[in-house]
């Protein structure tokens, strides 16, 4: 390709609403162009990243036994109506409708399609397992689409569903999704997490997403520095920090304390460690209202607690009058003695003695509180965010905490969709069965972000070879006036074209020292500078991305070189 034929068109500022890095480059390189809100146009140079992307899962899901297919973006409603998931994606679903006024939803993911053609098209155990993919298009109105193609509201995504007989087959596949999803991300060069994961709206039993190590990467997530364990910090159990509880020590003490309404402010006023107090969240329950108890120094985590079958979905935080009525005290007061709600604690809360916490009324808490004789709990969860250094949940360890963008989650999700849709087979008793089924999806135009996020300098993108837009980008100075230097780089251009070298060459008019900043922002790996000094000697300069040194070739060698560094 030479520059001039290709639409080549970088910017030197950086826009205005670009937080992060990839965002950045890929609007200053000329890959992506904003349409609107969370709606990016793919330019020729994005398209070419994009496609090799594509044809690496492609592969990877061929070669572990995918069936490749293509459903339609817009989905019936009725469909979602059948495994009432409405509700689970709210706001998120595009509803759109036809001439006719009937009903329609641009696909956030399709499990329901994929359920309706199953359940037309196989009806024997013999047909399974089976495993089918796409790479397509979906829209999801995200509340804060934001960071450019990382979270846009249309984007693509590869999904694959798979479908089983047992649970034993499903497991089987989920396994081979696994490895297939490794292999992936590997072949794309990024440095990654496998980590168990909370299911979502998506459902199902078990689920683990793939993470690229990003500090921009919107999760926290959790690892075992010496042993296996690793999990988003929204599913990363949390152990219990208190191995046994000790005998209370001190007597019940109400205590003033105007004014000290956060942890942070009491601790301080009482001249105590926030470790020694606990803070009681007052949220809707489902039959009554339900009071989740950490310690003073933890987080509750949210996801946690939604998951609870007592505590409302979404988790609402009771309002100030709500919480006035209840206790009679405002929201920096509350406290578990005396309390009329569902009472559950965290599992270090249960191992406390002699904490502090609120009164029940304004401006007083009590000190020296025990479990069992001054007040009881209902029950004991899991209900806070692991933390740095908490011992590994498997024993192995201490947890450490990185940052890391999702780009594929994997689903094991039983019959749910299968039961709600009827999507049954005849086993080999002849007995109709509820299918088991798998579901996999990842992020396409989000790894291009990601692997940006992790592949660049100050300069621009460093892109990792297995898809850098083009291998090798040849930068001839005064190309246009060195009749020397035009023949030198089109014999070279010729030349790995030829050998199938995916080449650019710049013709452009402009000065040296903008073509090279050009090329540093584009990242292509290889890049070879022709000029009439170094043609003197009978020699071009080669300069790779990632480090930048000028080393000098011979014009006889240069080629080999290339084709030998592309190929390794
Ligand atoms: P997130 O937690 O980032 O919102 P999700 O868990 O809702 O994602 P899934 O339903 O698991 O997403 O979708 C599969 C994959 O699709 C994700 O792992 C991610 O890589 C990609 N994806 C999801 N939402 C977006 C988005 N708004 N923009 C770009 N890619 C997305
Ligand atoms: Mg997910």
């Amino acid at each position: 390709m030479r520059t001039t034929a290709f639409h080549l068109v970088t910017r030197k500022e950086t826009p205005q609403d670009a937080e992060i890095i990839s965002h950045q480059l890929m609007i200053r390189t000329g890959m992506i162009r904003k349409l609107g809100a969370g709606l990016y146009t793919w330019a020729p140079l994005g398209m070419r990243v994009l496609q090799k992307v594509e044809q690496i899962i492609r592969e990877e899901m061929n070669a572990a036994g995918g069936l490749e297919m293509l459903m339609p973006a817009v989905q019936p409603k009725e469909l979602w109506q059948e495994t009432g998931r409405i509700d689970d994606f709210g706001g998120q679903l595009l509803a759109i409708h036809d001439r006719a006024m009937r009903d329609y939803f641009f696909g956030p993911t399709h499990e329901e399609v994929i359920t309706d053609f199953v359940r037309n098209e196989i009806n024997s155990y013999k047909q399974l397992p089976i495993n089918f993919y796409q790479i397509q298009t979906k829209f999801r109105d995200e509340i804060r689409p934001r960071f450019g193609v990382m979270r846009s509201r249309e984007f693509i995504m590869k999904d694959a569903y798979s479908f089983h007989l047992s649970q034993e087959s499903l497991e089987h596949t989920y396994q081979s999704m696994k490895q297939a999803y490794t292999q992936i991300i590997d072949r794309i060069g990024l440095d990654f997490r496998c980590v168990l994961a909370d299911s979502g709206a998506i459902g199902g039993s078990g689920s683990q997403e793939f993470h690229v190590i990003a500090d921009s990467g919107e999760d926290a997530i959790m690892y075992s520095d010496s042993g296996e364990y690793a999990a988003n910090l929204e599913k990363c159990e949390a152990v219990n920090l208190i191995a046994t509880r000790k005998d209370a020590a001190q007597a019940l003490n109400k205590v003033s304390t105007p004014g000290q309404k956060t942890i942070d402010e009491l601790s301080e006023f009482l001249g105590v460690t926030s470790d020694q107090t606990i803070k009681t969240l007052l949220v809707e329950g489902t039959e009554k209202p339900v009071a989740l108890v950490i310690r003073g120094d933890h987080n509750l985590n949210e996801i946690k607690a939604v998951n609870l079958t007592a505590v409302a979905s979404p988790l609402r935080m009771l309002n100030d009058e709500e919480i006035k009525s209840l206790t009679g005290c405002d929201a920096g007061s509350i406290g578990v003695k005396g309390l009329n709600a569902t009472i559950i604690v965290d599992r270090t809360v249960a191992n406390m003695s002699d904490f502090i916490c609120g009164a029940n009324e304004n401006d007083f808490h009590l000190t020296g509180v025990n479990w069992d004789r001054d007040a009881d709990f209902d029950s004991v969860e899991d209900l806070r965010d692991a933390m740095e250094g908490d011992p590994s949940p498997d024993g192995v360890g201490v947890l450490r905490e990185a940052r890391g963008i999702e780009v594929g989650h994997i689903f094991q999700l039983g019959n749910k969709y299968s039961t709600a849709m009827n999507a049954v087979v005849l086993n080999e008793q002849g007995k109709s069965q509820a299918m088991e089924m798998g579901c996999y999806g990842m992020g396409v135009t989000r790894m291009v972000a990601a692997a940006i996020e992790q592949n660049h300098d100050d300069k621009g993108i460093i892109w990792p070879a297995n898809i850098a837009p083009f291998q090798v980008a040849i930068l001839p100075m005064n190309y246009l006036k060195s009749e020397r230097v035009k023949r030198a780089a089109d014999e070279l251009y010729e030349s790995l074209n030829a050998q199938g070298v995916e080449v650019i060459l710049d013709d452009r008019k402009v000065r040296p020292g903008f073509m090279m900043s050009d090329f540093e922002l584009l990242g292509i790996p290889h890049q070879v500078i022709i000029g009439d000094r170094s043609l003197d000697e009978n020699q071009v300069e080669y300069r790779n991305r990632s480090d930048m040194e000028s080393i000098k070739i011979s014009r006889d060698t240069i080629e080999s070189m290339l084709v030998e560094k592309i190929r390794a």
